[in-house]
């Protein structure tokens, strides 16, 4: 198989080009490195069957091509983080709408299968947890931007399916929850590489808000694996997957945890959310998936415990600081 990666140069871009080149398949990733990088593509892109182009989604000249030679398309590229979101809020909406609408149409006239990278925020400020993929979605008002996130991940969302419904392209949604692994950066506000990165250097963790605010992490390598099977399942066209996990931490618990597996003399700093970004944020109490229906269809389930994640984190945010 030869898949195509848009934003195959970020977090779980990456992870999941590795895997792929693993299994035997070839690789073809585009990415405009803004917050991915060649960093992250570096053990695997001298593989034979792996190719880059440094490019934008926007640009559809370029993208037909790229689409015209491969045979699925993983569609991860967008602008995510709630700093960059809040703080160029101009840029998300024209990349994550603006950016699907172009690889759906190219996918659409080379009919070829599509997986949209959507997001847990589409949930917004429901409160019903577990949430369930046909559940409300429950936004704030559009004068607050950190929406347009959400906002332009339920349109990605009603625009696959609609290409689905009217036209039969192969579209599948995975909505993904808080995924962290290796490679995470902490610099757009992702919250366990922020504490692992302080906690390595003995300085403040900072924690947002009250730190009783609850999050469900999902390692990468897991998220992957559900995405592959997802993409290879005929029945699962046409809809929406939860993908994460639903052990649940507060994030003060979290920061805890952290300091104590670093071995480190971190102490716990309470920011208020104007302070960490600039203006007040309206956050999540609690965000965590119901994953009946993925298990159902791929009998996929969340494999690697919150401990053993950030083990892993923690090794390899050391290996870069030495
Ligand atoms: P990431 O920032 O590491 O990856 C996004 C990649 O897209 C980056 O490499 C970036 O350079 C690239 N990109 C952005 N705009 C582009 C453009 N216009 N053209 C080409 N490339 C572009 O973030 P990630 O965590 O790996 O996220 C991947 C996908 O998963 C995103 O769609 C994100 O919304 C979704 N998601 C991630 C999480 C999470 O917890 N990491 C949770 C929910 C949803």
């Amino acid at each position: 198989m030869k898949a195509f990666i848009t934003g195959g140069a970020g977090f779980i871009g990456s992870h999941l080009a590795e895997r792929l080149l693993k299994e035997g398949n070839k690789v073809l990733v585009i990415d405009n490195l803004s917050t991915g990088s060649l960093k992250n593509i570096e053990s695997f892109k001298e593989h034979s069957g792996f190719e880059f182009v440094e490019g934008d989604i926007r640009n559809a000249e370029l993208m037909e091509p790229l689409v015209g030679q491969s045979e699925v398309i993983f569609h991860l590229a967008a602008a995510v983080g709630v700093k960059l979101i809040v703080e160029d809020p101009v840029h998300t909406i024209e990349t994550n709408i603006g950016g699907t609408e172009i690889v759906l149409d190219i996918a659409n006239k080379f009919g070829k299968k599509i997986l949209i990278a959507s997001s847990s925020e589409v949930y917004g400020k429901n409160k019903a947890v577990p949430f369930c993929e046909d559940d409300d979605i429950v936004l704030g008002s559009t004068s607050v931007s950190r929406w347009s996130y959400a906002c332009s991940k339920a349109i990605d969302e009603f625009l696959g399916l609609a290409f689905y419904q009217q036209y039969g392209l192969s579209v599948v949604i995975g909505r993904f929850f808080n995924t962290i692994g290796p490679r995470q950066t902490g610099q757009y506000g992702m919250v366990v590489p922020r504490f692992v990165q302080r906690a390595l250097r003995n300085e403040p963790v900072l924690i947002y808000g009250t730190g009783k605010q609850t999050r469900c992490f999902c390692y990468v390598a897991d998220l992957v694996e559900a995405i592959i099977s997802l993409m290879n399942c005929k029945q699962a066209e046409g809809r929406v997957y939860n993908i994460g996990s639903n052990e649940e931490i507060a994030i003060e618990d979290l920061a805890d945890k952290i300091i104590e597996m670093t071995g480190s003399k971190s102490k716990k700093q309470f920011v208020s959310y104007e302070v960490a970004y600039g203006r007040p944020i309206e956050d999540m109490m609690r965000r965590v998936p119901n994953v009946e229906r993925i298990k159902k269809t791929i009998g996929w389930e969340p494999k690697t415990i919150l401990t053993e994640m950030l083990q892993t984190i923690i090794d390899s945010e050391k290996r870069k600081m030495d």
